[in-house]
């Protein structure tokens, strides 16, 4: 067992902190304009959430998980805590009750295309003073993976509160205003175009590489940025890597979930000592391997199922 420099010893490669959904999900055959009821299929209610999804995609990898999050003491809250605990995600910092339970509401029309609204619950609930009094699991973990699916605040306490040796992953999603200091201790910061975009605005330009310089130049020590089927675009200030890992030519049946899955793999790595290309290169394929099957949770692969594509 490794140490921290500053703490005791480390029991977790990666720790989670981020939202919990519960998403309940309706076909439609066609979406509702304002003010119109529609009838839509059974309900179908999947675990979800960035947070949630990102701890269940690193334990099924084999990672030794934990996950930092707020539910309600309701029955979405349960489904939560129990999709983590099969996967082999540790809970003790998933804190129950002050909200109902996060929940997304998706309609989904034959397309595919869909209509979500979030109600945020006890994600929103989840607080500086929280992250706080979870300091001993910060720093019993190598990696701190985070997410914009709960307050501000939270993140950048969680950035404040790091102890050193445990490296910080964000992916800014859903995007918004990054203080310095949470962007200055990302490494690495991991968008999609989607992401890289809106944080850059008008100094966007127009290549992944314009992107990734620009927002390295932000303060961030590394910045992914994943491009679908384009697999990812890995910088390192550090090491001054600036490389394209191609993604394997898959057959894509849905894409949700396929950035989480990503994410959580290539923060184990990390944890694991890879260098930012190498633990990239495998993220892709877990990337890759997530978009083969329908869902989000359950389409994320195992270790063995990733060296198999
Ligand atoms: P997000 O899901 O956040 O929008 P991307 O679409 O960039 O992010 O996908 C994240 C990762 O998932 C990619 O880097 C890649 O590894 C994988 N991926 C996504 N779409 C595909 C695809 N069509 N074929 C192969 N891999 C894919």
């Amino acid at each position: 067992m490794y140490e921290n420099e500053d703490s005791g010893p480390v029991r977790f490669d990666l720790l989670v902190v981020g939202s919990a959904n519960a998403d309940l999900v309706v076909g439609v055959d066609r979406r509702p304009a304002p003010g119109e009821t529609v009838l839509g299929s059974d309900l179908a209610v999947h675990p979800g959430g960035k947070g949630a999804n990102q701890a269940v995609a690193a334990a099924r990898l084999g990672a030794r998980t934990a996950l930092l999050a707020r539910v309600g003491d309701d029955a979405h809250g349960r489904l939560l805590l129990e999709s983590q605990r099969s996967a082999g995600v540790d809970t003790t910092g998933v804190l129950v009750g002050g909200a109902p339970t996060g929940v997304a509401l998706i309609t989904v029309d034959p397309s595919g295309d869909n209509s979500i609204v979030v109600s945020p619950g006890a994600n929103a609930r989840l607080t500086p003073e929280d992250i706080r009094a979870a300091g001993p699991l910060l720093s019993a973990s190598r990696v701190v993976s985070v997410q914009l699916e709960i307050p501000l605040d939270t993140v950048a306490e969680t950035a404040r509160a790091l102890p050193s040796g445990t490296r910080l992953v964000l992916n800014p999603s859903p995007p918004a205003p990054l203080p310095a200091g949470v962007l200055a201790a990302c490494d690495p910061l991991v968008v999609n175009e989607h992401e890289a975009r809106s944080i850059l605005g008008r100094d966007a330009g127009t290549t992944p590489e314009s992107w990734a310089q620009a927002l390295t130049a932000l303060g961030p020590r590394s910045v992914v940025i994943t491009l679908g089927a384009g697999g990812a675009l890995a910088a390192d200030t550090r090491t001054g890597d600036f490389v394209r890992v191609p993604s394997p030519a898959v057959d894509a049946v849905d894409t949700t979930g396929a950035g989480d899955a990503f994410t959580a793999a290539l923060a184990w790595r990390l944890g694991l000592g890879e260098e930012l290309p190498e633990a990239a290169a495998f993220a892709v394929r877990v990337g890759a391997a997530a978009v083969t099957k329908e869902g989000a949770q359950a389409s994320f692969p195992t270790a063995e199922e990733v060296s198999a594509l």
